[in-house]
């Protein structure tokens, strides 16, 4: 095995489950490998076919992708093909059931629609397994749903023997329940990776307005060029990439666009543009997503809070991947976050609460001031036992603390006298003074804390609450429509230690656009 890594892929030796996952694909067994992206899942299904000289079959969702992969399998020597149009495959076809290769790529569309006696001839020649790239796109759960993924158990009838690996970047338990069954994969090995990616540096910025971005951003393009490396810019809308593409053109940035209102053929050329290295910047929307196989990317800019960390975890991800220090900027606004709430209002009710429940992750992530990785990693539910990576903006800045007792007990205290059925708006603005309809309606004005808050924003108010909820204090709730703050137990015990007129020190990290 390790003369083959070494001989077609100059590797000396394995990484983490590489090996463990080969092996048990030898033995014929069914493996789920479970990895964050960069850490080489393709090597499992590249090598297998190598040692035992058979085809492995690869699914993977686009074809740019699978064209990607067999140029560079083809570079290092590897005989590989990918089934595309009916029309073109006639000579792959009939290579293919001699035996000739050692990877055939086709779509999942493509693999359910090959007639039985092509795959009869395949098995004849060797089939040593079946790969589902990108497996989390069988599940309704993943981030990425595909409709024909779920017809792809079909094979396993006529598939007879051959063992099914699934691979994905996608963590969660749910994901990963839905991949084994609708694969029906049977005891499989299953191998998940770290999803602690040391290498990249994460750092989230908040802008007073979303123009503040571009200018920002150009600034230090300018400033930094040609060290910076090939980046990403993610932005949430179309027209949002046309607006910085542009800013970033006419500031002299060899810049590229991506987005779904394009034509094929011009998202191909810029995509290939940009792996080619003659673009420094590439614009996107999150359509620029699976199959960006270029080891370099070295930033990767969120513009504008994701909608989950999951997809923020796989697109801040593809910088990197050759695992020299790369960096993750998530810059968002004040305004993503309300725009979301619509958002959500928006989705149907029965998954609206998934979709809440990522929302709020994703802008907790903006607003914490602990360890952002240890932050991330949790969520994936990997235990981290540092608290402190030293590879994020909140590790490496000044970890100040401010006393806010007078601000945390007015803000738990509100909240309690509001009766916990209410998101974060209703203290704010009580404490803000605000003679609001909805205020009065609820006699909320004759409260003795109404008005009490007035030195600081609703935004000040509304990040303590955020710092509040991170420590323990507070707990956020999500029901079907809405989002409840509370006062947890802890919290509680605090209130009850503290007097209007003395409370006892509480200490905490403030953001710096709460110092200032
Ligand atoms: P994934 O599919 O998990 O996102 P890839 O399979 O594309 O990751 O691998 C990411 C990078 O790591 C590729 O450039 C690949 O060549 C490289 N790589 C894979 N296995 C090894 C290894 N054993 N040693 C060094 N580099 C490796
Ligand atoms: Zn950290």
């Amino acid at each position: 095995m390790e003369s083959l890594l070494k001989k077609y892929f100059g590797y000396s030796e394995f990484r983490p489950y590489q090996k463990e996952v080969i092996n048990n694909i030898l033995q014929k067994r069914d493996c789920l490998a479970v990895m964050a992206t960069g850490s080489g899942k393709s090597l499992c299904y590249q090598l297998p076919p190598l040692l035992v000289d058979k085809t492995a079959i690869v699914v993977s969702p686009l074809i740019s992708l699978m064209q990607d992969q067999v140029m560079s399998l083809k570079q290092q020597g590897i005989r590989a093909e990918y089934l595309g149009s009916a029309q073109t495959d006639q000579s792959v076809n009939a290579r293919a059931q001699k035996g000739e290769y050692r990877l055939l790529f086709m779509t999942p569309e493509r693999a359910c629609s090959i007639s039985h006696s092509f795959w009869s001839k395949l098995l004849q020649a060797g089939i040593c397994l079946f790969a589902v790239d990108e497996a989390h796109c069988i599940s309704e759960w993943g981030h990425d749903f595909r409709v024909e993924y779920k017809q792809l158990d079909k094979l396993r009838a006529i598939l007879l023997d051959v063992p099914f690996i699934g691979l994905t970047a996608t963590a969660t338990e749910k994901v990963r329940g839905d991949i084994i069954n609708s694969l029906k994969m049977d005891d499989p090995y299953i191998a998940i990776g770290s999803f602690d990616r040391t290498n990249l540096f994460y750092a989230v910025k908040l802008l007073s307005r979303s123009s503040e971005f571009i200018e920002n951003l150009v600034d230090e393009f300018s400033k930094s060029l040609g060290r910076s490396g090939p980046t990403i810019i993610y932005c949430t809308t179309i027209k949002d990439v046309e607006q910085v593409f542009k800013v970033f053109q006419d500031a002299g940035i060899k810049s590229g666009m991506y987005h779904g209102q394009m034509t094929n053929k011009a998202k191909q050329e810029s995509h290939r543009s940009f792996i080619r290295d003659e673009l420094q910047v590439m614009v996107a929307t999150i359509a620029f997503g699976m199959g960006i196989d270029k080891p370099n990317v070295r930033q990767v800019i969120h513009y504008g809070c994701p909608k989950s960390l999951e997809t923020y975890y796989q697109e801040s991800g593809r910088c990197g991947r050759d695992g020299i220090a790369s960096v993750c900027w998530l810059y968002y606004t004040r305004s993503d976050f309300a725009k979301a709430e619509f958002y959500c209002g928006e989705t149907k009710s029965n998954q609206r609460r998934a979709v809440v429940e990522s929302l709020m992750a994703a802008q907790r992530y903006c607003t914490i001031t602990t360890c952002r990785r240890k932050f991330l990693l949790d969520y994936f539910g990997e235990t981290s036992s540092t608290t402190n990576c030293g590879n994020c903006d909140n590790c490496l800045g000044s970890k100040k603390e401010h006393d806010v007792s007078r601000e945390a007990f007015l803000l738990m205290a509100c909240i309690l006298s509001c009766k916990g059925s209410w998101g974060l708006n209703m203290p704010t603005d009580i404490l803000r003074g605000s003679r609001a309809k909805k205020i009065m309606d609820n006699q909320f004005h004759k409260l003795p804390l109404h008005g009490l808050g007035k030195d600081h924003s609703a935004n000040w108010w509304k990040s303590l609450a955020y710092q509040l909820i991170s420590h323990g204090y507070l707990t956020e709730i999500v029901t079907d429509i809405y989002r409840t703050i509370s006062v947890s137990t802890k919290g509680k015990q605090y209130i009850s230690s503290a007097r209007l007129d003395h409370h006892p020190p509480l200490l905490l990290p403030l953001t710096s656009e709460m110092i200032n």
